[in-house]
């Protein structure tokens, strides 16, 4: 489980409380969590998060984990049913849904966005068994390898997520930076933000949102998918849309870094998280304390 791999617990993967949202979250709706859906109601209301995105598993390939685990219809009743449970407490639950992109898949895919209505959808590019990056088989692929050709499967599949135009934000863009720790570290990929531009590039011509996914700080990495720096990198390059969500797959990973990944959002010069409640996206505000230094800001002028 993605939760329990044992990352550098830091101050930055801290709990976070007063946010607006957290757009990417796991029930036991996805075949790797078992958190029951009112588990993250309670803890929304608890850390004053008004509003949920709960992103279950869906995947495309035969064999794959999330592949045929629930039903739409289940899917869809469960928490929308919870959404009407919990709405009167204050806490807007959100349906959607993290699909596997796959190009081998993309009609599939497509079919179903077209007659299945999400309120919000993630296409993430993970890593399964045929992989290169399973930890079967890392080793030898990193080996022999230089950064780009490491990266290439990875990041390629990205491109082609993006370029779909199948989805609101992509999740977790260099997720695979998790696999080759320690291989490939952190700092290898930062030193090499080149091999990032296409995909930036892509988002920023597609208007596809990028996702601040801070799961990666309770992981190995111990820095957010993508890092900070690739964050203001796509605002240079044009980026206009962020999202931010902490992909918690248990209890105690709700909301975990998301103070952290807002801060990665402001820093790069966002004010706002890009989000779709059904119909067309919307603007989230980030909080006042996230302004950055140097804006205008009653609470930083010193009194006369
Ligand atoms: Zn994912
Ligand atoms: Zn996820």
């Amino acid at each position: 489980m993605l939760d329990h791999a044992g990352g550098p617990s830091s101050e930055a993967a801290a709990p976070a409380r007063d946010l607006p949202l957290d757009s990417h979250l796991h029930t036991d709706l996805s075949p790797d969590s078992l958190v029951p859906i009112d588990v993250y109601g309670a803890a929304a209301l608890e850390r004053s998060i008004p509003e949920i995105a709960i992103t279950d598993h869906v995947d495309f390939a035969p064999g794959a984990p999330a592949f045929d685990f629930v039903p739409f219809a289940d899917r869809e009743r469960t928490v929308r049913e919870a959404a009407e449970r919990w709405a009167p407490r204050g806490v807007a639950i959100r349906f959607g849904v993290e699909i596997t992109y796959d190009a081998r898949h993309e009609a599939t895919i497509r079919e179903h966005l077209a007659r299945h209505a999400y309120d919000y959808v993630i296409g993430s590019v993970h890593v399964y068994e045929a992989s290169p990056y399973h930890a079967s088989r890392v080793g030898a692929w990193v080996a022999s390898r230089a950064l780009g050709e490491i990266v290439a499967p990875y990041f390629d599949e990205v491109l082609r997520a993006i370029r779909s135009g199948l989805f609101d934000t992509i999740g977790h863009l260099d997720f695979v930076k998790r696999y080759l720790h320690p291989l490939v570290t952190a700092a290898d990929l930062a030193a090499a933000p080149e091999l990032y531009e296409p995909l930036l590039v892509a988002l920023v011509e597609t208007g596809v949102a990028l996702e601040v996914n801070t799961s990666g700080l309770r992981q190995p990495a111990g820095e957010t998918y993508p890092s900070a720096a690739i964050v203001e990198r796509f605002k240079v390059l044009g980026g206009t849309a962020v999202s931010a969500g902490s992909d918690a797959h248990s209890a105690e990973s709700f909301a975990s870094g998301l103070e952290a990944g807002y801060r990665a959002a402001a820093a790069a010069g966002f004010e706002t998280l890009a989000f779709r409640r059904g119909g067309d996206r919307v603007a989230v505000s980030l909080p006042d304390r996230f302004r950055r230094a140097g804006e205008p800001n009653e609470a930083v002028i010193p009194p006369l």
